[in-house]
């Protein structure tokens, strides 16, 4: 679009800005195209020294002992439930208020998914509630780190060796936060990430989990790659140099050299992208803290969250609109807000399987108020206060109190 037609269209309509604003993108420069571009024109496409150098940098970025790649945070996941030994009639203990993925995942090994409710005020699991859920078929736990604040580890992973179970961390959001001064990514059995491009760092799609546990990184290794080993020490009966044993039923779950080295590259900046979140988030919550009409997001003691989402709560009882209405409203101002989370247990596919609604009224009631505004490092200052503007207009202009 030439300037002035730029000026032209901004004359005529009043909306906060001119063009649209994402909820989130990814932030690609010059250094992670020449990344990728070398993987191109060397000798692997998958599966070779990048791989093994990203894992490594993710391992020493979160101060973990192991981590292994995979195709997508999902795969990730179902390796983790792999290795945990999820089975038929297994019960997992998770939270609704979260990317169906943590589920589903679950479902994946033939496990039971147990939704328990969220905290009011993080809108984490709520730990009290998990220790509740607890039965003899109880085998794992999977706490989400909601927008990038850690969930209550050290209570969760205390009801876990109580009660033999183990914790599978989903910090799909949390790519550097900390919980008392330790990184995410260390803390829990197996943890996972994500780099799907709205998420923290991105290799287009893309998932890794850290452990510090030999005997999962192994399964993990052999999970994402049809449960094939080619390891001297695990063949029963080596044929001979060509030899190759598939001993369980995998996956085809690699991640590529390519996407490996955007990884590399990207992760270098991830301190960077966590200043400029943390930016962004604090000037909304400079900007919001003192209207009635919403909540900002609560912080707990202790944590630094990696502010991967900034999800308001309205006052719905203080406004005139409904959520939708509003959302609707900051969409014509070209302001690109999102919700998360439709409550995992809503969706058809659960509500067929025998999830009704009513099971935890705090992540329902919340999901009836809640929106994503965009916070991503790729976005500006003014951005920012394009956002903040909008929003005021928006709310003020349904207050109750007009
Ligand atoms: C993105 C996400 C996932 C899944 O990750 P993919 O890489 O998209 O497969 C799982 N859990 C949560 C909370 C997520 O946000």
């Amino acid at each position: 679009m030439t300037s002035e037609n730029e000026f032209i269209q901004k004359k005529n309509n009043n909306k906060s800005r001119e063009a649209y604003l994402p909820y989130s993108k990814q932030w690609i420069r010059e250094e992670d195209i020449q990344a990728v571009v070398d993987v191109l024109r060397g000798d692997y496409l998958t599966t070779g020294p990048y791989i093994d150098k990203f894992e490594q940098s993710i391992a020493k970025y979160v101060d973990a002992k192991y981590a292994v790649a995979f195709s997508s945070g999902t795969a990730a996941l179902h390796g983790a439930c792999f290795a945990a030994g999820i089975q038929d009639g297994d019960e997992v203990i998770t939270t609704p208020m979260t990317f169906a993925a943590s589920a589903n995942c679950i479902l994946y090994q033939g496990g039971t998914p147990v939704f328990v409710d969220i905290d009011r005020d993080t809108y984490n699991i709520d730990s009290r509630k998990v220790a509740q859920s607890i039965t003899d078929r109880t085998k794992a736990i999977i706490p989400v780190d909601f927008t990038g604040q850690p969930a209550d580890l050290d209570e969760i992973l205390e009801i876990a060796k109580a009660n033999d179970l183990i914790v599978i961390e989903d910090a799909a959001h949390a790519l550097g936060a900390t919980y008392k001064g330790r990184k995410v990514g260390s803390l829990s059995d197996m943890t996972m990430f994500s780099f799907h491009p709205v998420k923290q760092i991105t290799t287009g799609e893309g998932g890794i989990i850290t452990t510090n546990n030999r005997a999962y990184y192994d399964k993990l290794i052999q999970f994402r790659s049809h449960g094939i080993t080619r390891d001297k020490n695990k063949i029963k009966d080596s044929h001979g140099l060509w030899y190759y044993e598939m001993q369980f039923l995998g996956y085809n779950y690699r991640m590529t050299d390519i996407q490996a080295a955007l990884g590399i590259s990207q992760l270098k900046k991830n301190e960077h992208f966590l200043k400029l979140r943390k930016k962004y988030a604090a000037m909304y919550n400079e900007a919001f803290s003192k209207m009635d009409l919403l909540d900002i997001p609560f912080q707990n003691q202790g944590i630094e969250s990696s502010w991967h989402l900034y999800v308001i709560r309205l006052n719905l009882c203080k406004l005139r609109a409904s959520r939708k209405e509003i959302f609707e409203e900051l969409q014509k101002e070209n302001i690109g807000v999102n919700v998360h989370y439709i409550p995992v247990h809503f969706q058809p596919y659960y509500s067929e399987l025998g999830y009704r609604r009513g099971i935890c009224p705090n992540a329902e009631d919340l999901y009836e108020c809640i929106i994503s505004l965009p916070l991503f490092p790729a976005m500006t200052e003014r951005d920012t206060e394009d956002v903040i503007t909008a929003v005021k207009k928006v709310l003020l202009n349904y207050s109750k109190k007009l």
